[in-house]
């Protein structure tokens, strides 16, 4: 049967073509999931999901408002009654050295890639708990493993290494309610996150340092997120699975 059958699935940040998101969200689809698309635009949002299938939802939510947080989990429990699977995938970057980064600089990028992973899964939990039942993937990367990264600054290195250190408090915390939490590590997947900031030379110059010999496409991260999304992990909790090519071996 169907890895995801019957699931409902939340995936923040995954209106934009040819993201991480947007190709997670096919994917869980494709493996029986109702899927929630939250995206900062609910007309973005709500397209996205029409256009994988007319059962799944887009809605907005700002992931660092807590309150949009809140009503957008109260959309989802109103639509389907449960929620299985978060994926904490929003996240923006910004490349910066240390002594140029402003304090609103710093705020916003700590902001949309920390502090909305504590709010939306804030606002989930209570469901999964009432369910005993959930899996929570957040999204990291390599910058917080190697200190920096080709394209997000020192602040992003601290919002991603951040991410690892809440999902692991919250894998421990949340545990005895059969809530995994995980996190996946990528490496440089061509997105519009990256588009136009490397020229082709860069990229061929990046790819064959990369045991793989090529940067990852947003599909090389979303099965990852099925794996951990669904009961194939079962036994996999406050776990970091890297999804870089071989980067940092
Ligand atoms: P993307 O820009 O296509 O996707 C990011 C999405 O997040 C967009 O849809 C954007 O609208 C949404 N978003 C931004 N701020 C938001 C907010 N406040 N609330 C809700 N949604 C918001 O880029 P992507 O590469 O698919 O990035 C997805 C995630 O993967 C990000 O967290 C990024 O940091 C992370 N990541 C990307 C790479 C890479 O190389 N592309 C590597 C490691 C980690």
């Amino acid at each position: 049967s169907l890895l995801l059958d019957g699931k409902v699935a939340v995936i923040s940040g995954a209106a934009t073509p040819r993201g991480i998101g947007l190709a997670t969200a096919n994917l869980f689809a494709k493996h029986g999931a109702k899927v929630v698309i939250l995206d900062l635009d609910e007309k973005a949002a709500a397209e996205a999901a029409a256009a994988i299938g007319p059962q799944h939802r887009g809605y907005v939510c700002n992931v660092v408002d807590k309150d949009a947080c809140l009503k957008a989990t109260e959309r989802v429990i109103a639509e389907f009654g449960r929620i299985d699977i978060l994926v904490n995938n929003a996240g923006i970057t910004q490349p910066a050295k240390v002594v140029d980064i402003d304090p609103e600089s710093w705020d916003r990028i700590l902001d949309v890639n920390l502090r909305g992973v504590l709010y939306l899964s804030q606002a989930v939990i209570p469901q999964m708990k009432k369910q005993h039942y959930g899996s929570i993937a957040c999204m990291s990367s390599v910058s917080a493993q190697r200190g920096g990264g080709i394209l997000g600054g020192p602040h992003y290195s601290a919002a991603k290494a951040g991410v690892l250190g809440l999902a692991k408090a919250m894998a421990r915390e949340l545990g005895p309610d059969n809530i995994r939490v995980n996190c996946v590590t990528p490496g440089l997947i061509q997105t519009d996150i990256s588009k136009g900031k490397l020229t082709d030379a860069q990229k061929a110059e990046i790819a064959s340092s990369i045991p793989l010999n090529r940067l990852g496409d947003a599909n090389d991260v979303a099965g990852c997120y099925l794996f951990l999304a669904s009961d194939l992990s079962a036994y996999v909790t406050g776990a970091v699975i890297d999804v870089n090519g071989g980067m940092l071996i």
